[in-house]
């Protein structure tokens, strides 16, 4: 491949993810160049090289990643590059009432919805439509992978649609990060003003500021300022609010003031529909049995799914050949065999004594104190769920003489889940651990 087709390929990727004014604004003059390890993009000007990092260099890497090249990134002045009409020099600049990177193609249009997300999906539907009314804040949690980010930035995209919105966008980590500076330069009240000053704030990853004292002290006063002027506060978050350590008590409550949403791991259907919207923005041909393989064998989370994708897309660009079940089988081998490997009773037994932090002998003793008889019994559960074991095969797992203690367990958890949805909640979320370690 010559630095020609390696960058074709690359900006066929980037088409994907990047609006076509950026395209053309920042990709497209771009020449490339290759040495040795670096990719060196060339551009007409330094402003040039500002607006291409700002607006594009996390998608190239991202690109880079997903298509397994490890170039490093470099840029260069090349005054004999020349701009057709559309330099973003000489166009007039929007007025600009979003600070931070919002990702322009996580729009709502594109989220897939299924009985796994559609209440968080509702619910950033409702705060896109009517900001600061009845659901403040709103905090979206689940598992990594699973559209949180891309909800919220649906939100962001839906909100900048409107005239003077001011939205701030951080992750937890940004946010972390510049209060620190803030304090390092003697900034602080500057920060505290920037932060008061908008209509909508938005902080991804919010448990980043887990065991940080001034951060949660800082984000306490803003979250107040912010609220009690009805301005909207949108969260997400690996965890449940109570679930988060080392949170100062009074933020935890706040948390969850408004509304607290959670998204779980997609079925089998939705997996289906999400690969297949995937496939039709990306305009490749897909047959549906090599879909089907996708998404059965990749049951993890959504990021896998869609680059499993990308990659096998990459590489039908790069061969020029169709995409066939021989060829996915080929290329996404890793990527399937790691999924479909089957969860044993042992991996099971391990994940929930880790999870209930009891040890892994009392698996199998016959020690009946509540703390430990339960989290077993969930085990058996799981095992009964998980695995194509028969109830006496299980029982022999557990050192069990028979397998009615399994029949029991099984029935006993069941009844508990379909009688209690945080159980419910609780238990998804525990299997959904197992199956993604194992
Ligand atoms: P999280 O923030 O929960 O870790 P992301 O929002 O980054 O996950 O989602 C990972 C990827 O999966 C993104 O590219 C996103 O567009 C995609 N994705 C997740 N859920 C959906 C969905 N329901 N429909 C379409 N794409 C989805
Ligand atoms: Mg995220």
């Amino acid at each position: 491949m010559d630095d020609l087709e390696l960058w074709t390929l690359i900006k066929n990727q980037l088409n994907n993810v990047l609006s076509p004014a950026k395209m053309g604004a920042w990709v497209e003059p771009v020449v490339a160049e290759v040495q040795d390890t670096t990719l060196i993009l060339k551009v007409p000007s330094q402003f040039f090289i500002e607006g291409l990092k700002t607006d594009c260099e996390q998608h190239i890497d991202d690109v880079l990643k997903t298509l397994n090249l490890n170039y490093l990134l470099d840029y260069q002045v090349d005054k004999s590059i020349h701009l057709g009409a559309s330099t973003p020099e000489n166009k007039t600049v929007k007025k600009n009432t979003i600070d931070g990177f919002i990702d322009e193609r996580f729009t709502f249009e594109n989220f897939v919805v299924g009985s796994s997300n559609e209440f968080s999906h509702a619910a950033s539907m409702a705060v896109a439509e009517a900001p600061g009314t009845e659901y403040n804040p709103l905090y979206i949690y689940g598992g990594v992978g699973l559209g949180k980010t891309h909800l919220i930035n649906a939100v962001a995209n839906k909100l900048a649609e409107r005239d003077n919105i001011r939205i701030a966008y951080r992750t937890g980590e940004h946010f972390t990060n510049e209060l620190i500076d803030s304090i390092r330069s003697h900034n602080t009240a500057a920060f505290r003003d920037k932060y008061r000053k908008v209509d909508v704030l938005i902080i991804d990853d919010i448990q980043f500021i887990e065991g940080k004292q001034s951060t949660q002290e800082e984000f306490f006063h803003t979250f107040d300022a912010l609220h009690k002027a009805k301005k909207q506060i949108i969260l997400t978050s690996d965890r449940k609010p109570s679930s988060i350590n080392n949170l100062a008590e009074r933020l935890r409550s706040r948390f969850s003031w408004g509304l607290v949403a959670d998204i779980q791991p997609p079925s089998f259907e939705t997996r289906m529909a999400i690969l297949k919207s995937k496939v039709e923005l990306s305009g490749i041909d897909l047959d549906d049995d090599i879909c089907f393989l996708l998404a059965s064998k990749i049951s993890s989370n959504v990021r896998e799914l869609e680059g499993a994708l990308t990659r096998l897309t990459a590489y039908a660009k790069l061969s020029g050949q169709p995409i066939t079940m021989a060829l996915a089988k080929d290329k996404l081998r890793d990527q399937l065999q790691m999924k479909s490997k089957i969860v044993t009773v042992e991996d099971i037994q391990k994940q929930v004594a880790l999870y209930y932090n009891i040890r892994l002998a009392d698996m199998k003793s016959k020690v009946r104190k509540r703390n430990i008889a339960y989290p077993r019994q969930i085990a058996m559960y799981i095992s009964k769920e998980m695995t194509k074991m028969s109830m006496p095969e299980i029982a022999e797992k557990f050192e069990k003489k028979d397998h009615t203690t399994i029949l029991y367990a099984h029935r006993k958890i069941q009844a508990e889940r379909d009688q209690e949805q945080s159980f419910d909640d609780e238990l998804s979320r525990l299997m959904f651990m197992i199956k993604s370690d194992t």
